[in-house]
């Protein structure tokens, strides 16, 4: 009785006691949490929190029914019951069901409640399931949190799968608390803010790689594009003019050809956007001028293409290594032996080749091996562990050594075959001529902005210099005829 008396009668819409209250329960392992509903994600959450040295007392409208369904340690009983002994109480129901918990009001006064739903779709204009909660029961303090794990996650343990819970609350006390619990379950908590939040954190589940979706179709066309011109110059010719068919290099030829060429025209679409935004900070003499949203994207996809190229380029490599296996490659091999023989050749042997060939491999196993590096520092693992100067250096010096190794390896490649009539079917051009035309013109803007005046001027705008720090007035008529007049400050 004593302590009753010493307990507020009424809990006012302010949280701080009763979420020292909270706070101070939720450093003693047997504080009660309360969950309400049975389903899937209340199971695995009792069953984490429990694991996590928490008494759970879990409300549903039939307790009976689902007894056998919860951890031993877990109490169940009633929705009033649940929300009378918790101070946290987790909203385990779909949020259509959100109004028939109405009832519980007056014993969830000055409660946190943490809302765990998740929408049917992405809902972009609001409001979203937390603040309409928040809304249902206005003297609670809504936290919102745990939707993007699942219910498998959290019967398993955060050490499989993701381990980030997304957290935003407008009440600093409860979302600490909750942060507090999260930590204790073994997961990370990240403080998104505000309840405003609550929209984007209920909106994550949907996306589907949406940093990924620019690159891939990226990728995916330019190797639609390549495949279609390659087989149109490798296969399509021969069987039209010659009636010879090739078919069979479908699978294996054309798709090797295609393969480096969408590699590097990725790999140069890595340091374009770098070069347009140098290119316009030059142009306007400032640096604080807003890129076009276009080029504000394609900055922050960077990672994404040069990790598609990266796959690109591996490809390429495990198919190169397989050309010799096919039974194609040996019968073309033997073939070709036959006919020297017949012609009384002895000896095949042309320098030229055999230096082409060597440095053609070595600058390409090069450039491979710094595509994997760059893949590898691009890890957030690894990112973290190096310091923003290191990481700058392995992603723009040495992405710049892998694009022109590359370059290189594709101009190895075309050698003088580019000034070959009949390397031209159709009027069409070599694929590699196509493809040089993105990283050269790369290449050439990167040495431009090397000249000692460009890269001087553009470290002074990256440093604030800016052309408007010039005042720029113009004189009426009768004072000067109308002529402008800069000057500097
Ligand atoms: P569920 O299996 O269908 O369970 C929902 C529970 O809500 C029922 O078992 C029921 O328990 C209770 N409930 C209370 N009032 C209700 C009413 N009027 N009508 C129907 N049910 C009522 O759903 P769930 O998968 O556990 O999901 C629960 C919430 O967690 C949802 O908001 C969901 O978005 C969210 N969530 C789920 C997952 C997941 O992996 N499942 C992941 C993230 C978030 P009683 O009958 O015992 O009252």
């Amino acid at each position: 009785m004593p302590d009753d008396m010493a307990r507020p009668l009424v809990r006012g819409r302010g949280e701080g006691g009763a979420s020292r209250h909270l706070e101070a329960l939720m450093s003693e392992p047997g504080a009660p949490i309360g969950i309400l509903g049975t389903g899937d994600f209340s199971r695995s959450l009792a069953r984490r929190l429990v694991a996590s040295g928490y008494r759970v007392v879990v409300g549903s409208r039939n307790p009976k029914r689902s007894l056998a369904l919860f951890p031993q340690d877990a109490e169940l009983t009633s929705q009033m019951e649940a929300a009378t002994q918790a101070d946290l109480v987790f909203v385990a129901v779909f949020p259509e069901h959100h109004s028939t918990l109405l009832q519980l009001k007056p014993a969830l006064a000055g409660k946190t409640l943490v809302d765990v739903s998740n929408g049917l779709q992405i809902n972009r204009g609001g409001p979203s399931n937390a603040h309409q909660l928040a809304d249902l029961f206005p003297e609670s303090f809504v936290v919102k949190g745990f939707n993007t794990i699942s219910a498998w996650n959290l019967q398993v343990g955060p050490r499989d799968g993701s381990r980030q819970v997304f957290l935003c609350s407008d009440h600093p006390n409860a979302k600490n608390s909750v942060t507090q619990l999260c930590r204790r379950m073994g997961f990370v908590p990240v403080d998104m803010g505000h309840l405003s939040s609550s929209l984007e954190i209920e909106n994550l589940p949907f996306y589907l790689f949406p940093s990924w979706r620019v690159p891939i179709v990226c990728t995916l066309s330019l190797f639609i594009f390549f495949y279609l011109y390659n087989f149109l110059r490798d296969v399509l010719h021969p069987f039209i003019k010659k009636e010879k068919s090739v078919f069979y290099k479908m699978p294996i030829d054309t798709v090797n050809v295609t393969l480096p060429s969408v590699a590097l025209v990725m790999l140069a679409l890595v340091y374009l956007p770098g070069l347009c935004a140098a290119y316009l900070q030059l142009w306007w003499c400032t640096k604080y001028n807003r890129f076009p949203s276009w080029l504000d994207r394609w900055l922050t996809r960077r990672k994404q293409f040069g990790l598609c190229s990266f796959l690109c380029a591996a490809l390429h490599a495990i198919y190169s290594l397989c050309l010799p296996m096919r039974k194609s490659a040996r019968y073309k091999l033997l073939n070709a032996a036959f006919k020297q023989v017949k012609a009384g050749v002895e000896d095949s042997w042309v320098d030229e080749d055999v230096w082409r060939m060597e440095l053609y491999l070595s600058v390409g196993i090069m450039a491979l091996g710094l595509l994997s590096l760059l893949a590898v520092t691009s890890l957030p693992s690894v990112a973290n562990a190096v310091n923003w100067r290191e990481f700058s250096f392995i992603q723009s010096t040495l992405g710049y050594c892998a694009l022109s190794m590359a370059t290189l390896h594709t101009l190895l490649f075309g050698w003088n075959r580019a000034f070959s009539p009949d390397q031209y079917p159709f009027h069409l051009p070599p694929t590699f001529v196509l493809v040089l035309i993105f990283p050269l013109a790369v290449l050439l803007g990167r040495l431009a902005l090397f000249l000692p005046c460009v890269a001087l001027r553009l470290r002074q705008i990256r440093r604030g210099w800016e052309r408007s720090q010039h005042i720029h007035f113009t004189l009426t008529d009768g004072d000067c005829n109308g002529l402008e007049d800069v000057s500097d400050v």
